[in-house]
């Protein structure tokens, strides 16, 4: 008996948003096989929640990707692996040039040569550096003010050229901020080191932190913090299944920002978090951290109106709630 269900590919799965695109993926009808270094990964989520397939192994090596793609009948690869510590990028930039822009072309040149053209690749923000306005749309001009968002707009441009010479198709969504966990409680933000903001705050809130820095009160902002757009997790795992299907159904290469095109600045942020989670949070105030812009809202038009996406959890007490029922779990 012929099946057809098909089986994708996921680099990175083993981490937070790869985790919840891997679950959401499962329950649209997917096989999943994930190919995680586990460098910042969890192998215990893979192997207790998610049950997948896991390749312990990194898109540098050519080898272990060629082997992949010819054990395994792939039809899409979403490609989450990346190095994303912005303030890390900076001072280091090597390790994300290599990781982030090597490491990609390693895994597109196995996939051309494999024969696989359907590519969901994770982008950010951070490709547009500081906003010349807002909320920012996809033909918004990308300078990236840290390596981190210029490894990833490298990408992207090598995305557009493979477009043209190997007809490799490829949904780029680039993510406003990440935040919340799944609502079903076993799935959530867990880095090694955590330096985001809501993990952090919600950890302060928790006690195994003392206060939560705030990194810059003079900024041109209403309160003077930086302003993001944060968007839940599971909005962002089903985009990826939209973007899957679009590709899947012969849908031309293309861009889409990830966003719910609303601001919250760190304090606003620190004050919901306190009022979700009935504690007392201590705030100290710093200086700027480097490679930060001032404020990023994302307009997330596109998305809705080619992919049909609907956020489903916009509101930033529901993104504070459900993370903060992960934190109590996963950090008591
Ligand atoms: N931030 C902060 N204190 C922290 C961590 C982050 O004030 O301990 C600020 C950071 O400067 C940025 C915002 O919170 O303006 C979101 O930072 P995060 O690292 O969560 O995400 P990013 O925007 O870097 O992707």
């Amino acid at each position: 008996m012929t099946t057809d269900i098909k089986t994708i590919l996921v680099t990175g799965g083993a981490g937070y948003i790869g985790s919840h695109a891997v679950l959401a993926l499962q329950q649209a009808g997917y096989r999943v096989v994930i190919l995680d270094n586990l460098v910042y990964g969890h192998r215990d989520l893979v192997e207790t929640v998610l049950q997948a397939e896991l390749i312990e192994g990194s898109t540098l090596d050519s080898g272990l990707l060629k082997n992949i793609f010819s054990r395994y009948d792939i039809s899409a690869v979403m490609h989450f692996s990346a190095y994303a510590y912005v303030g890390e990028s900076v001072g280091n930039p090597s390790k994300y040039y290599e990781n982030n822009v090597v490491g990609t072309l390693s895994l597109l040149d196995e996939m051309v040569a494999a024969g696989v053209k359907n590519f969901v690749f994770s982008s950010t923000c951070a490709t547009y550096g500081v906003p010349q306005e807002m909320p920012i749309s996809e033909t918004h001009p990308q300078n990236p003010i840290n390596p981190y968002g210029a490894s990833k707009l490298m990408v992207e441009r090598i995305l557009t050229d493979y477009d043209k010479a190997y007809d490799f198709r490829s949904v780029r969504f680039r993510y406003f901020n990440a935040a919340g966990a799944h609502p079903n409680g076993l799935l959530g933000e867990d880095h090694n080191p955590e330096t985001h903001l809501i993990p952090l705050v919600l950890q302060t809130a928790l006690g195994k932190r003392e206060a939560i820095s705030v990194f810059g009160t003079d900024y041109p902002t209403a309160d003077g913090t930086c302003v993001r757009d944060y968007i839940h997790v599971c909005d962002l795992a089903d985009a990826h299944i939209l973007g899957l299907e679009y590709l899947l159904n012969g849908g031309e290469s293309t861009v889409f920002n990830l966003g719910n095109g609303l601001g919250f600045s760190v304090r606003e942020v620190i004050d919901t978090a306190v009022r979700v989670t009935g504690k007392s949070i201590p705030v100290v105030e710093e200086d700027r951290r480097p490679g930060d812009p001032p404020a990023l809202v994302g307009g997330s038009d596109r998305a809705r109106d080619v992919l049909g996406w609907n956020p489903q959890y916009a509101d930033i007490e529901t993104i504070l709630t459900h993370a903060w029922a992960w934190h109590q779990k996963r950090h008591r």
